[in-house]
């Protein structure tokens, strides 16, 4: 078997690897990734300032209620105090009293919820800002991580693909067809090593059984025995 032209094959795999994590490592890759990440944690942060202005809205309405309820009896107290007995005035004017307390309480409390409600929307807005800056940041890492593949990465990229699908043809088939099931089942990546005669072991550091080397002197080839690797292993000049 001839397992030049397929390592030479693999080796082109391995350039596009490399420019794929250059990819991968470069500055604007990982600056649009970390904006992203800010923009997220902003994005909640500004959630949970809505929730929260959501929910005093609703106490505000639950107090106006109740303020509306405490009015509402102080002037039927009110109505009922002129025409009223000495005995039942001085009821009513117990009453009267606790209802204003109660009412300045509720005033109060109003208050502190509206203010509350201004310090939040104050807040909003300067979160909102800096999310705004923030998507601002990320686009443009985005666009300089597209501008940087387009111009350095994709055409070098292309000009492998190209090389390799040219030597398709050159390639023992059984071993491009053994290569294309590894590239579909995403196996380890080299797949296919040529072993040193001195000291035959595989890339994964699995030393060759003796099995393994009568295998490959039958079939010209084996498999690592490391369940997790199973590349596939040869001397290059047999
Ligand atoms: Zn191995």
């Amino acid at each position: 078997m001839n397992f030049k032209e397929i390592l030479e094959y693999q080796q082109y795999d391995g350039q596009i690897r490399k420019q794929i994590k250059n990819k991968i490592n470069s500055e604007s890759y990982a600056r649009a990734v970390k904006r992203k990440t800010e923009c997220e944690a902003v994005a909640k942060k500004l959630e949970a300032v809505d929730k929260e202005a959501g929910s005093n809205i609703s106490e505000i309405k639950e107090i106006n209620k109740s303020v509306l309820l405490c009015a509402n009896k102080i002037k039927e107290f009110s109505e009922e105090f002129s025409s009223a007995s000495d005995e039942r005035k001085a009821q009513l004017f117990g009453e009267l009293m606790q209802m204003k307390a109660k009412l300045e309480k509720a005033e109060r409390k109003l208050e502190e919820r509206i203010k509350k409600i201004k310090m939040l929307g104050d807040e909003g807005i300067k979160i909102a800002e800096q999310k705004d800056k923030l998507i601002n940041e990320y686009s443009k890492a985005k666009k300089d991580y597209d501008n940087y593949c387009a111009a350095e990465i994709n055409p070098k990229i292309d000009q492998l693909t190209a090389d390799k699908k040219k030597m398709e043809g050159s390639i023992d088939p059984s071993l491009l067809e053994m290569y294309n099931q590894r590239v579909k089942e995403k196996a380890k990546f080299p797949y296919f090593h040529a072993l040193s005669k001195d000291k035959p072991s595989c890339i994964c550091g699995m030393a060759l059984s003796q099995t393994a080397i009568t295998e490959i002197s039958e079939k010209g080839y084996c498999q690592c025995e490391n369940d997790g690797c199973h590349r596939i292993l040869f001397f290059l000049e047999s």
